[in-house]
């Protein structure tokens, strides 16, 4: 990899030399103009110039005024209207094959694209089957390949048994795998103990593989006693889940493994995550956009059901204190979507999981402001971070050589969801209703409009494989 240059001072190879376009054909394919590009380096009045669906250079704002007729083939002025790298979503449940009445490819991904969200990577588990072994994620491919309309790679699964397939997901090009410390709740992919994490953990760090970890302590957790929220709450405690990450951290630098917590749902993590990183281990944790704006004071039925749980507002606090010091490195969705069915009963029987896909910018976004954060940092939590975990340097930041995925999203724009308007397969999502700020205008997938028409989405595999 090369350094990437810093905006406006990218060369752009001149009509006819290598790289650059033929003798009269346009020099771009398309430009986009904004008054607010969020770039790694800050929020600047840019040019983000495309060719061949990549990102060929950041000009100054108002450069093409100055150049010839026909430099681009496109020219799209935003105005005040931000331009955001595509967001980069590491958590997605897409559930096909075998629950695809769950949600599926093509509607998970159509979600995506009107959400701003350009890359998707798919888990392990929903699907049947589950993606444990090189042959289901053959399988899984396939049932993909063709209907995304972002790109999508995929995450393998760690479950009892099968360590001698680590390395072959690995050589495949899953991005990592996947484990439960506690019942998934499906039969088909169970949890590993305390052996069993340790054994994966060490097979991985033979290849420099990564092992992401859904982090509760099954001893300490208990049937809820009744069927109210508060019941559930009191049955998967901060407590569960706090000795989970401890676990996972001492067997990670027991063995030199890299891990990463899904889903922190719990600010009492951040202090073993502190103590952890002054170690030297190799740990790192995302969070979900409902974990940052939800409370257990306002939940009101099973959407808002998933695990670990939506905690107190005080909890709240403090992880958007472990994402402004980074020791969360980024703002994921954990889409994990059902039928209205198995949301319908009380909160001990319902599915956990909450759909939120194409809702994630604005619902953060939303948040982030009224507590003084700005689209740099949102960027950099649901897209730069995010893609530094999976290792996708093309993916994330608007920078030259980067893919040109790219979300026009207006900051000030306000709207209210309607679950049954969402491109999600079912309309079911706990901010039914509610109205957030931050409104995604358009998305580009490698400099072409993503979500509509034929699906251009490419299935992806980790870096530096074949
Ligand atoms: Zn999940």
């Amino acid at each position: 990899m090369t350094e990437p240059l810093a905006p406006g001072t990218a060369e752009v190879p001149a009509p006819g030399t290598p790289g650059g376009p033929l003798p009269g054909e346009p020099e771009f394919d398309l430009v986009v103009r904004s008054r607010r590009v969020v770039t790694p380096e800050g929020v600047r009045p840019l040019a983000v110039a495309v060719r061949d669906g990549k990102i060929a250079a950041l000009l100054p704002h108002d450069s093409l005024e100055h150049r010839r007729e026909g430099a681009a083939r496109e020219t799209v002025d935003l105005g005040e209207v931000a331009l955001l790298p595509g967001l980069v979503d590491t958590h997605v449940h897409v559930n096909e094959p075998g629950r695809t009445h769950w949600e599926g490819f093509a509607s998970a991904t159509r979600a995506a694209a009107a959400g701003g969200v350009t890359t998707v990577v798919d888990m392990p588990l929903n699907a049947l089957p589950p993606t444990v072994s090189v042959a289901a994620l053959e399988i899984k491919r396939q049932a993909a390949a063709g209907r995304c309309h972002v790109d999508v790679g995929f995450w393998g699964g760690a479950v009892p048994g099968n360590e001698g397939e680590l390395e072959p997901l690995h050589r495949a090009g899953v991005f990592g795998v996947k484990c439960f410390l506690s019942p998934s709740g499906l039969d088909e992919f169970p949890a590993l103990d305390r052996a069993g994490l340790r054994e994966a953990l060490r097979t991985l760090a033979s290849f420099d593989g990564l092992m992401i970890v859904h982090a509760e302590d099954p001893a300490l957790l208990t049937e809820p006693p009744g069927p109210a929220y508060r019941d559930f709450l009191a049955s998967r405690t901060a407590e569960a889940e706090r000795r989970a990450v401890a676990q996972v951290v001492e067997l990670a630098a027991e063995t030199g493994a890299r891990a990463h917590i899904v889903h922190v749902s719990s600010a009492s993590c951040l202090d073993v995550l502190r103590a952890a990183r002054r170690d030297g281990v190799r740990i790192s944790a995302e969070t979900c956009p409902h974990y940052l704006t939800l409370t257990a004071e306002e939940v009101s039925g099973p959407a808002y059901k998933c695990c670990p749980p939506i905690r107190e507002a005080a909890n709240r606090d403090g992880l958007w204190r472990g994402l402004a010091d980074g020791l969360l490195m980024g703002v994921v969705s954990d889409h994990s979507p059902s039928p209205p069915d198995l949301k319908a009963p009380g909160f001990a029987a319902a599915w956990g999981g909450i759909s939120s896909l194409q809702l994630g910018l604005p619902v953060v976004w939303t948040s982030a402001r009224e507590r003084g954060h700005g689209l740099s940092e949102v960027a950099r939590w649901m897209a730069e971070g995010p893609a530094a975990l999976v290792g996708l340097p093309y993916k994330g930041a608007i920078r030259p050589g980067a893919d040109a995925d790219l979300v026009a999203f207006d900051p000030e724009g306000r709207f209210t969801v309607d679950a049954a308007a969402l491109h999600h397969r079912h309309p079911v999502t706990p901010y039914d209703g509610r109205t957030l700020t931050g409104v995604v205008v358009r998305t580009w997938l490698r400099g072409r409009p993503a979500g509509g028409g034929a699906p251009r989405g490419r299935l992806l595999a980790r870096e530096g494989i074949g």
